[in-house]
């Protein structure tokens, strides 16, 4: 029984005075969600475990998936990590302020609840005004998921928080992100990056300023217990178009029209769905990983929907990134 939920004080005009009082907030050990150019994150303070606690039981987070810490400025990777690897800084320097987590061996301040007792940490720092000014005003690297429940669809929009959020402090309202997918995840070996999460920032990005490692992500070794292959969801089932089993294929014939949704890339509209979606009007990748979780977040909303099909994108440049949560969201209703 849940009776006395917390009412969420929501921004939307934000001015440095509401960044101050969300800073306060993180420095009180209380909950923050804000934008980032990926999407929202739900932020506490990274050095105090038990406001990060809060993070894992606010999302039903599972305690083995750890956080991505946010900084302001590059001076607090030293802060986090006890590496000295100089290519961190390359790395960072093309790809900062910017949608690109590095994993690093993480430093004694940084508690263990945040890795979920790996000995590395995740660190990034995100590409949006109103993050930033509350890293750094708050003067604390702040720990931030996604703010979804664990599994489900990630926000774009505040609204996107407070639907299935209740329990946040403070939710700053910076409008829909701009990026829309999460960050790239990686991690350096002495030849070169592994991706471990594909992202925004592509293997072909990161070949600018060092090698791709000959070692292989290797996700059953715990480097990234994150990479689960159900996430992403919507609370209806969901199906790549091109993956429809015959029994499937049946089953949608036999379901009305009016409670069938496509999502569209290619701009095909065909025949037999109630609803079209587009994620982008010209193929345009870019624009389809900002529109993907808002309208999967639309669909999940319209009560009249019963079953989404998704046409596939090509899988260059975001669009293994846009595959990759396609599938993930999917997963759970394969045959
Ligand atoms: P989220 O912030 O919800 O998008 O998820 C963060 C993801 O980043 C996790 O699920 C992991 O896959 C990855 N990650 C964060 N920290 C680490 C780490 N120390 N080692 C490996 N992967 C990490
Ligand atoms: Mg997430």
């Amino acid at each position: 029984c849940n009776l006395e939920r917390k009412q969420n004080i929501i921004e939307t005009n934000i001015t440095k005075d509401k960044i101050i009082e969300a800073a306060e907030a993180i420095k009180e050990g209380k909950l923050v969600a804000f934008p980032t150019e990926t999407v929202y994150g739900l932020g506490a303070n990274a050095l105090d475990p038990e406001a990060v606690a809060k993070i894992f039981i606010e999302k039903e987070r599972p305690s083995f998936d750890p956080l991505i810490v946010h900084i302001s400025n590059i001076n607090d990777i030293e802060l986090l990590t006890t590496s000295k690897d100089p290519r961190i800084y390359k790395i960072a320097e093309k790809f900062w302020p910017g949608p690109l987590t590095i994993v690093l061996p993480k430093s004694s301040r940084v508690p263990n609840i945040v890795t979920s007792g790996l000995n590395t940490v995740g660190i990034r720092m995100p590409n949006n005004p109103i993050a930033l000014s509350l890293i750094s005003t708050s003067g604390k690297p702040i720990a931030a998921p996604s703010a979804n429940k664990f599994g489900k669809i990630s926000p774009t929009k505040a609204d996107h928080v407070i639907k299935q959020l209740k329990g946040v402090d403070y939710v700053l309202d910076g409008g829909s992100t701009d990026i829309g997918i999460e960050s790239t995840v990686i991690t350096l070996k002495e030849d070169g990056f592994v991706i471990l999460r594909e992202g925004y920032i592509t293997a072909d990005n990161l070949l600018e300023v060092l090698p791709q490692s000959k070692h292989k992500k290797d996700s059953m070794h715990l480097e990234s217990p994150g990479l689960l292959k159900s996430h992403y969801s919507p609370d209806k089932p969901i199906f790549i178009e091109s993956e429809l089993s015959s029994e499937q294929i049946d089953n949608l014939s036999n379901t009305k029209k009016n409670k069938k949704a496509f999502i569209s890339f290619s701009g095909r509209s065909p025949e037999g769905y109630g609803k079209i979606e587009f994620l982008s009007k010209n193929s345009d990748l870019k624009e389809a990983a900002s529109n993907l979780f808002s309208i999967l977040h639309k669909l999940e909303e319209d009560l009249a929907i019963n079953v989404i099909v998704t046409e596939e994108v090509p899988e260059n440049g975001i669009g293994i990134a846009i595959m990759d949560r396609l599938r993930k969201a999917s997963y759970r209703y394969k045959k």
